[in-house]
């Protein structure tokens, strides 16, 4: 390393002993310098956190310990004039940076080292800034201030040439083989020390999102369901000792589904970001505001009791009550806003959120714009009670029974597997259809012992079919509530493992809403089915809101077209339009496509031509008592 540079060596040859241990001295200085500016950089580099910190002690490090009169870190913008910016610096300059005027395009302002470094991606030196032409636009200035040589060198992030590290001395032909191999070190040191510092940026960016996504509705960045409980419950917990009234609301959008339909799902999700953005305003930043579900906001009041809540709710109701403007349209909003009250209605988030909504639903059907809890409707309805307990009888005796409809590929008309739905052999009452017994199943919490009995059904049947050569798969329908039941995954393994049936042969359905609500749980619930070997379908894809884009982080394979858009396909233009894209945006995202609820032979038509993969419908089967649809095969 102490070894001279063998040109100068050559030139010097001749000269007298004293220039040439003169010429030592200095080399061995310059060799001190970059040693210095590299052992100290190095220190700096590892305490660094902070890029623009980085850059400035480097710099200072390259002056106060290298020596060298200026140091700068120049970053090469990526604008149409190629601009260079000098992003930090050290040495006293006078005004010679901000005259500097550089560039990286091929311009007589970009023949500086700084220019050529970035353009090469390798070093560029000039041993003589008053010889050498190309420094001609800097030269006075550069002499004035006593630089009289200078070296860039290259940084590099990812492969990519950022800027430059550049240093300038006081004496010419500076920065020798030996003083550059050391900085060219140095250079790499700093590159190193940038990409460090990104790279952990973007690390902390990308789990702040991750964290966000856990806790945010994804639409309007508000509070998730399961974060506002969470923050709901700990009020409440804070609140245990010195007890002050806490009222919850739920304000429940009652045209929600009406503005999809009438105006699409975009001006749709631009409603509710406006809504919350003006439920917000009205609030202010210190009051709890949510997403509950699609079309339900929640908001807690601490220390207010209904005299203050019904305030509030007025002027909830006065903001909500302006129409939505998007782009041409003014859209009118319809709401109900419930209450409820710690410690009136219960003392926990969940009961006091569920009584909220129970009195936002009752007041929508009254049409009254804010209504509180009466605790006589719905769930303390004595005839609702009743049925509750015979449907808790039912699942023990197995009154449950399952229907299965085929689902039909369009192209060759074959049943490619079937669609299990629940029906409830009432002694008295006869078949009670399911939409009759599953909201309440839901209320009430039996969907959890409902649903492990509809899977075990689904299971053995299976079993039944496989034995007697049949081997197609049936889909189970899953409440949103099945998918916050730690013990569905279990209940699932016991019996695949119990009877021995394929996994694949299992399936199952969920609703597009209830992904919407929780999708973290619902992701996790469902990827462990779809590892096992079961098809994800979405049901009644359209009734909810979500993106495509959005859905394809789920691990689904199949969705259903509700069967509004297909009922609708022939009447109206736009529902067909509708269908057409959804196929083909489903099919562009590697899903397949089953429409539901095809009643003639010309939607199956309609449907095969847009290229629909699967149908299910009366026209082809209705729902079949096991034994109807195993003589399909027979
Ligand atoms: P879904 O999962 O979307 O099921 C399709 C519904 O549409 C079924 O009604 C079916 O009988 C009906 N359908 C099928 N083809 C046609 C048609 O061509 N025209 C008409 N008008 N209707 C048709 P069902 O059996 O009354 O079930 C209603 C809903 O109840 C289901 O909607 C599903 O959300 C729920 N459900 C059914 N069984 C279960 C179950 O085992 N568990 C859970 N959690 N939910 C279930
Ligand atoms: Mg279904
Ligand atoms: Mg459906």
């Amino acid at each position: 390393m102490t070894e001279p540079h063998s040109e100068s060596n050559e030139e010097h040859a001749g000269t007298s002993l004293k220039t040439e241990v003169a010429g030592l001295v200095g080399q061995n200085l310059r060799i001190t310098r970059a040693l210095k500016t590299l052992s100290a950089g190095n220190r700096t580099l590892l305490r660094a956190t902070d890029e623009q910190v980085l850059l400035a002690e480097m710099c200072r490090v390259a002056v106060v310990h290298g020596g060298y009169r200026l140091a700068m870190v120049n970053y090469a913008m990526q604008d149409d004039a190629k601009s260079v910016r000098t992003v930090a610096h050290h040495g006293s300059n006078n005004g010679f940076i901000e005259a500097l005027n550089l560039t990286w395009s091929d311009t007589e302002r970009g023949q500086g080292t700084v220019g050529i470094a970035i353009r090469s991606g390798k070093h560029c030196i000039f041993r003589s800034t008053s010889d050498d032409p190309r420094f001609r636009p800097w030269r006075d200035r550069a002499i004035e201030h006593g630089f009289l040589s200078l070296i860039s060198l290259p940084l590099r992030v990812d492969d990519l040439v950022i800027g430059t590290f550049t240093l300038l001395a006081g004496e010419e032909d500076a920065f020798d083989r030996a003083e550059f191999d050391l900085l060219d070190e140095v250079a790499a040191d700093l590159s190193f020390g940038i990409s460090v510092i990104r790279t952990r940026i973007k690390k902390a960016e990308s789990e702040q999102l991750a964290r966000r996504a856990l806790t945010r509705d994804a639409v309007t960045g508000l509070l998730n369901r399961s974060a506002f409980l969470l923050e709901l419950s700990a009020i409440i917990e804070a609140n245990v000792h010195r007890p002050e009234p806490i009222t919850v609301l739920v304000v429940r959008l009652t045209r929600l589904q009406e503005i999809y339909d009438g105006f699409g799902y975009d001006p749709g999700l631009e409603v509710l970001r406006e809504l919350a953005r003006r439920l917000e305003a009205v609030l202010g930043s210190n009051v709890t505001l949510g997403r509950l579900q699609s079309d339900e906001f929640g908001v807690f009041l601490p220390a207010h009791d209904a005299r203050a809540a019904s305030i509030v709710a007025a002027k909830l109701q006065t903001t909500l009550a302006e129409p939505v403007s998007v782009g041409e349209i003014a859209i009118d909003v319809a709401a109900t806003i419930g209450s409820s009250f710690y410690p009136g209605h219960g003392d926990e988030a969940e009961m006091l959120l569920r009584r909220a909504a129970i009195a936002a639903r009752e007041g929508a059907r009254k049409d009254a714009p804010y209504y509180t809890y009466t605790g006589t409707s719905q769930r303390e309805n004595p005839e609702r009670l009743a049925l509750a307990a015979e449907l808790r009888r039912a699942i023990d005796q197995q009154e449950l029974i399952l229907h299965y409809q085929p689902k039909v590929d369009l192209k060759t008309g074959r049943i490619v597997g079937a669609e299990s739905l629940v029906r409830w052999m009432h002694p008295k009452r006869g078949l009670i259809p399911p939409l009759q017994f599953i909201p309440l199943a839901e209320e009430t919490g039996l969907i959890r012992q409902m649903t492990y009995g509809i899977i075990e059904s689904a299971i053995r049947q299976q079993h039944a079919w496989v034995r007697r050569g049949v081997e197609l798969p049936v889909a189970v329908n899953l409440s949103v509530r099945n998918l916050y039941d730690p013990r569905l995954v279990d209940a699932y393994t016991e019996q695949i493992s119990t009877w021995g049936i394929e996994p694949r042969l299992i399936d199952f359905e969920i609703t597009e809403s209830a992904l919407v609500d929780d999708p973290e749980r619902a992701k996790q619930v469902l990827s462990f089915m779809r590892n096992r070997g079961a098809s994800i379908y979405i049901d009644d894809f359209g009734t909810g809101y979500s993106s495509l884009n959005y859905l394809v982080s789920l691990p689904v394979h199949f969705l259903k077209i509700d069967r509004a858009f297909v009922t609708q396909m022939k009447a109206r233009k736009e529902a067909r339009a509708v269908v057409a894209s959804v196929i083909s945006m489903a099919h562009n995202l590697g899903l397949l496509v089953v429409a539901e609820g095809v009643e003639t032979q010309e939607e199956a038509d309609t449907l095969n031509a847009l290229g629909c993969d699967q149908g299910q419908g009366y026209f082809f089967h209705k729902p079949l008592p096991a034994s109807e649809y195993e003589k399909l095969f027979h």
